[in-house]
């Protein structure tokens, strides 16, 4: 349930509302806009008699929020929410690119992509170093020695650092060296890691499931919401579907859906999503067009020998161009975007 308070409504009728509602043991939400401030309620609504609100000073109209997110929801938070990310910042006013390997291989090879991805465009580089691979014998990361290079790497070039986290021990060590942590859409209903990727204090990426509806998606946001962590951003990479031309299919009308149901910025990840180089860049482009906050892009120095993900990873001179390409399109979304 949100409570619409008139614009422009005195802080003490807000407050007034506020101590009912928690008077009655439930906990508030405020989103205060340039004029009119919402109250969202959450927890047990039937503690509360919602009728009684109406009697209250200011307060314009009571209306229920039927979707089972609450925190996540555009109805609790009409605003667009921006996340800060080591010094940068992902929101409706710019395009963040995070860029970088699919693993984390060795400190040189880490080095020498952030560098080439920093000269690009990118804020924000990604590195594996845990790796949920789909076979057991496949290269698995180099974990805590790999969140240590992207600390080193971020030092060097000032970039904002995500790494995917796969357990409770990946995020008490992630916490040590990177800005951010991505849950990966393996996990994205591993709703103990959620809970935990909600306390852990930095703000989280979350992957979408390879077979999650946008309703399981936004749930999955609300987990870690609900740990008292509002730093959320949302990544579409594609779903599985009867289509096998593409390693995923990606959604893209995600993008627009989410703008309508969510204040939580969302990126696009062309590489899992497509599974191929060859496509990243028009996938780029479409995702920036329809909106969204961001892309999550794998470069690596020598496709050809990579550990993970070769066949879909930007060489630089690839990266480059593309980059070069999106500034058209970050203009006419009205995107601040520098190169
Ligand atoms: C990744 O970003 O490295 C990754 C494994 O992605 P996803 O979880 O989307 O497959
Ligand atoms: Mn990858």
């Amino acid at each position: 349930m949100i409570i619409v308070m008139k614009p422009n409504a005195a802080p003490q009728s807000i407050q007034a509302v506020v101590s009912y509602i928690e008077g009655n043991g439930l906990s508030v939400h405020l989103s205060r806009g340039e004029e009119v401030t919402i109250i969202g309620i959450v927890g047990d609504k039937s503690r509360l008699s919602a009728e009684n609100l109406t009697v209250y000073k200011d307060v314009d109209r009571i209306m229920p929020v039927t979707e089972s997110y609450k925190l996540a929801n555009k109805k609790f938070h009409p605003e667009p929410t921006s996340v800060k990310v080591g010094c940068t910042v992902i929101g409706p006013d710019n395009l963040t690119v995070m860029a970088g390997p699919c693993a984390v291989e060795t400190e040189d090879q880490l080095m020498t992509i952030a560098r080439a991805v920093k000269e690009s465009g990118a804020t924000i580089l990604r590195g594996g170093a845990y790796k949920p691979r789909t076979s057991p014998y496949s290269f698995q990361g180099l974990e805590e020695e790999g969140l240590r290079y992207m600390q080193e790497a971020a030092r060097e070039t000032g970039l904002a650092t995500i790494c995917e986290v796969v357990s409770t021990e990946a995020i008490e060590a992630a916490v040590k060296y990177v800005d951010m942590i991505q849950i990966g859409a393996r996990n994205m209903q591993n709703f103990i890691l959620l809970k935990e990727a909600g306390r852990s204090g930095l703000p989280v990426l979350l992957k979408r499931g390879l077979c999650a509806t946008v309703e399981e998606w936004l749930n999955a946001a609300e987990y870690i919401m609900s740990e008292g962590n509002e730093s959320v951003v949302l990544c579409e990479r594609g779903i599985r579907t009867f289509e096998t031309a593409t390693r995923n299919t990606l959604d893209i009308s995600a993008v627009p859906v989410m703008k309508e149901r969510t204040h939580l910025p969302i990126i696009v990840d062309p590489s899992h999503s497509t599974g191929s180089y060859k496509y990243v860049p028009s996938m780029a482009k479409a995702a920036v067009a329809c909106g969204a906050d961001g892309l999550m892009i794998e470069v690596h120095n020598d496709p050809a020998h990579a550990m993970s993900d070769g066949p879909q990873s930007l060489t630089f001179a690839k990266f480059d161009k593309l980059t070069r390409e999106l500034q058209p399109f970050c203009d006419i979304v009205g995107r601040a975007f520098r190169r």
